[in-house]
């Protein structure tokens, strides 16, 4: 499973999940969910998400063929507690009606990764981490998510340098990582619980951190 036992990332990964245990994510029911609330998190916090989710379910609309045929000002009023909207709402229109007419995820779940990954990334308002996140959450692919937490606890620790960008982080997880989405899944959901409880951007709480001892 793991390609090299004494490398940096797979104790870090051992120290989190004995620590916290398993995380148990995405936070959703279904890959529909997943990649409605992948998109709604950008820029925002996870509790948002879920009340605007709430919102569509409750509404029996928290479905790409719901969403694709909703006219934008109730689509807009559905996912307002997520913040940016009204930009929001015409990408999530674009996602699922883009989704409906590739012939719905089964039908995208025969491409090859890297294809996958370059269509969804073709689509607007989806970058590498929102891609990435419904390639590996959604389809179970085996893609690092790079998010804002892992460039932060990364650099601290000098595992990457503070120029590093999305590409060669992701590369540093691929190459000391075997592609096994069952781990990647687990490991960047661990890096969130840090981010959040630990590593915040002004005054990280090192001394309670169950990662302190991997500092320099
Ligand atoms: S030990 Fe400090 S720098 Fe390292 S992850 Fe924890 S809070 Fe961040």
């Amino acid at each position: 499973m793991v390609k090299e036992p004494d490398c940096n990332l797979i104790k870090v990964y051992e120290t989190l999940l004995t620590t916290f245990g398993p995380q148990n994510w995405w936070p959703a029911e279904g890959p529909e969910e997943m990649i409605i609330g992948a998109l709604l998190t950008q820029n925002t916090t996870w509790k948002n998400v879920e009340k605007a989710l709430a919102n569509l379910r409750s509404h029996n609309q928290l479905s790409f063929s719901a969403i694709s045929t909703l006219p934008l000002p109730e689509l807009q009023k559905r996912i307002k507690p997520s913040g940016y909207f009204r930009q929001k709402s015409e990408r999530l229109k674009a996602l699922a009606t883009a989704i409906i007419n590739a012939g719905g995820l089964r039908q995208l779940a025969q491409k090859e990764t890297l294809d996958l990954r370059t269509w969804f990334i073709a689509l607007k308002g989806v970058g590498p981490e929102t891609a990435d996140s419904i390639l590996l959450y959604a389809f179970k692919r085996p893609l690092f998510v790079i998010d804002a937490y892992t460039l932060r606890i990364c650099k601290r620790h000098n595992w990457l340098p503070s120029s590093t960008d999305y590409a060669k982080a992701q590369n540093y997880f691929s190459c000391q990582l075997a592609p096994d989405p069952a781990i990647f899944n687990e490991f960047h959901a661990l890096l969130v619980q840090i981010g959040k409880n630990f590593c915040r951007p002004k005054n990280p709480l090192c001394k309670k951190c169950p990662l302190n001892h991997l500092l320099d």
